[in-house]
């Protein structure tokens, strides 16, 4: 935080605590109201694995003041989630047993840093980071993204499977069947979004993927405008789903340009889910995707195929799981 944004927010708690009681309470409640109808900051992310990663995030928000720093300590947690097959290194693997992961940031001035298909990496999204800050390109892939990973001093993970994701691939290898597997245990991908009391927006995404894919598959969340996208004059997108749907529909980037155009998050979402139905529709009813959505001014709005999606919500006087409402009822 700057000194005069730390002396102004220390000034404020200062004066509230010299001030008669009635005038103490008025102005606590001016900034409460200020706060809950602007909605800044505010941090939101995708499922229910994002209430955990939001209370990461929003202690990191708080202590530093930077948004891009708490998207990006948000979703670690996730990403060293045991229990989650869908994000980091314990995520279900490839079909050839392998996880692979896919992983961006964004901030709202247009920098961005991607890795795809990036393997033996414990934090995708601090390599994806460090792509955006230390990199004059955007996206690494594969063994180049694993060699800038060990070239920036990052450990090199072993690629035993975690017992679980064992169990489920040598179950999967019975059969073979190359079907999209979504919504597993509900755990997918996390798509963090957040604007900070300065207005300042970013948003991260971090995933291992659709569970058994071709080696090499590359889905929407390290693709800029498809996963994710942030402008800080319109307001930020993240997906989850099918990425192969998403992409085909530039879900992230469609839904903050039509934010720019005027329409609310919540409108946005609902229109980029119709293009995807629409760009989709032979196979829709076997395809989950789901978008979340927040504008400059703190609004929000969220929106899936089919119900089952959900996404956590972080700001200063409320956290909470919300249900998305779908296409499909
Ligand atoms: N969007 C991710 C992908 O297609 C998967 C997911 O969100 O479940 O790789």
């Amino acid at each position: 935080m700057s000194n005069r944004r730390s002396f102004l927010k220390k000034s404020l708690l200062g004066s509230s605590l010299i001030l008669p009681s009635g005038l103490a309470s008025a102005s606590a409640s001016f900034f409460k109201k200020s706060l809950s109808e602007k909605q800044k900051p505010l941090i939101l992310s995708t499922w229910e694995h994002g209430m955990p990663a939001n209370d990461r995030a929003w202690e990191v928000l708080m202590q530093s003041d930077n948004i891009v720093d708490a998207v990006e300590e948000g979703v670690k947690v996730t990403e060293l989630d045991m229990d989650n097959l869908s994000v980091g290194l314990q995520g279900l693997p490839d079909r050839e047993g392998i996880p692979t992961l896919d992983a961006s940031i964004m901030k709202g001035d247009g920098s961005c840093g991607t890795v795809a298909f990036v393997r033996q990496v414990r934090h995708p999204i601090s390599l994806a980071r460090k792509v955006m800050d230390e990199t004059p390109h955007v996206m690494l892939a594969g063994e180049g993204a694993r060699q800038f990973a060990i070239a920036q001093g990052f450990p090199m993970e072993e690629e035993t499977l975690s017992p679980r994701a064992e169990e489920m691939y040598q179950e999967w290898k019975i059969e073979s069947k190359y079907k999209p597997i979504i919504n597993i245990e509900n755990h997918d991908t996390i798509g963090m979004i957040g604007i900070g009391a300065d207005g300042k927006m970013a948003g991260s995404c971090t995933t291992s993927g659709l569970a058994f894919k071709m080696h090499g598959r590359v889905g929407d969340s390290p693709i800029i405008g498809a996963g994710l996208y942030v402008d800080d004059e319109v307001g930020a997108a993240t997906a989850t789903g099918l990425g192969e749907s998403i992409i085909r529909i530039c879900g992230s980037f469609l839904i903050v340009e039509l934010m720019r155009q005027g329409r609310t998050p919540q409108e946005a979402c609902e229109e980029a889910v119709k293009r995807l139905v629409a760009k989709n529709s032979k196979d829709i009813k076997d395809i989950q995707a789901g978008f979340l959505a927040v504008n400059k001014d703190g609004e929000y709005g969220a929106y899936a195929v089919h119900p089952g999606f959900n996404f956590a919500k972080h700001h200063q006087t409320d956290k909470s799981l919300v249900d998305s409402k779908s296409w499909f009822k």
